[in-house]
């Protein structure tokens, strides 16, 4: 008996800083079809980013109206900001049978383990220390140091809750991270939801 390729779901979060982009650029070609959810958010365009696909950048008002159509799947505030999950191309992705990939912080990630917990795992990467966190973000030279610090303190928080998350992935070396998050990718495949296995055991036990 076949159990056909159905959708799932891998969950992101770490501090900016932690190479979630650059993880995912370097095993991108190894992991099948996927889908990387593009959120909404009311915080200002930074330079570099365009609007539609690093995020949908919204005034507040819109984001609002969103929110009572219920068309989010998730959303948080975030650094004062609002950021959220549209939930429709995420339904169509998973109707699709792809690996579904979000970006999103730790409480996104209990929403979404609420919501979808059976089809979702869940990775939190993390720079091997606070002190290489800093280096990092300074290095890259993109944010104040006002901002940087606002990341420094949202970091020592989420690091608080990698308990809620399947897996944590150091980043020191960039190719070795990519080797473990790649098979965590894969094997986030292999998830079945509740309802095709409750399917599974009736059909298994009737033939
Ligand atoms: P940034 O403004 O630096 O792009 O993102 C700030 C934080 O917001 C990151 O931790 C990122 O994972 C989180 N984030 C981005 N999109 C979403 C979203 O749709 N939902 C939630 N809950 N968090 C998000």
């Amino acid at each position: 008996m076949l159990i056909e390729k159905n959708g799932v779901v891998l969950v992101l979060s770490g501090p900016s800083g932690a190479g979630k982009s650059s993880l995912i650029n370097k095993i991108k070609e190894d992991i099948g079809e996927y889908y990387f959810s593009i959120s909404t958010t009311t915080r200002p365009i930074r330079e570099g980013e365009s609007d539609g696909i690093h995020y949908h950048f919204v005034s507040e008002a819109e984001f609002k109206k969103d929110i009572e159509d219920d068309n989010f799947l998730e959303y948080a505030i975030v650094h004062g900001n609002y950021y959220g999950t549209s939930l429709k191309p995420v339904k169509k992705a998973l109707l699709e049978g792809k690996l579904v990939i979000f970006d999103i912080d730790v409480q996104g990630n209990m929403a979404v383990q609420n919501r979808l917990g059976d089809i979702t795992t869940s990775v939190f990467i993390t720079p091997p220390s606070l002190s290489e966190l800093q280096r990092r973000l300074v290095s890259r030279s993109t944010d104040s140091q006002e901002v940087i610090d606002g990341r420094l303190k949202m970091a020592k928080r989420e690091i608080q809750r990698i308990s809620e998350y399947d897996y944590l992935v150091v980043n020191d070396n960039l190719d070795i991270a990519a080797d473990v998050l790649r098979q965590i990718a894969i094997t986030a495949r292999l998830k079945i939801p509740h309802d095709k296995i409750n399917t599974f055991v009736q059909e298994w036990e009737d033939i």
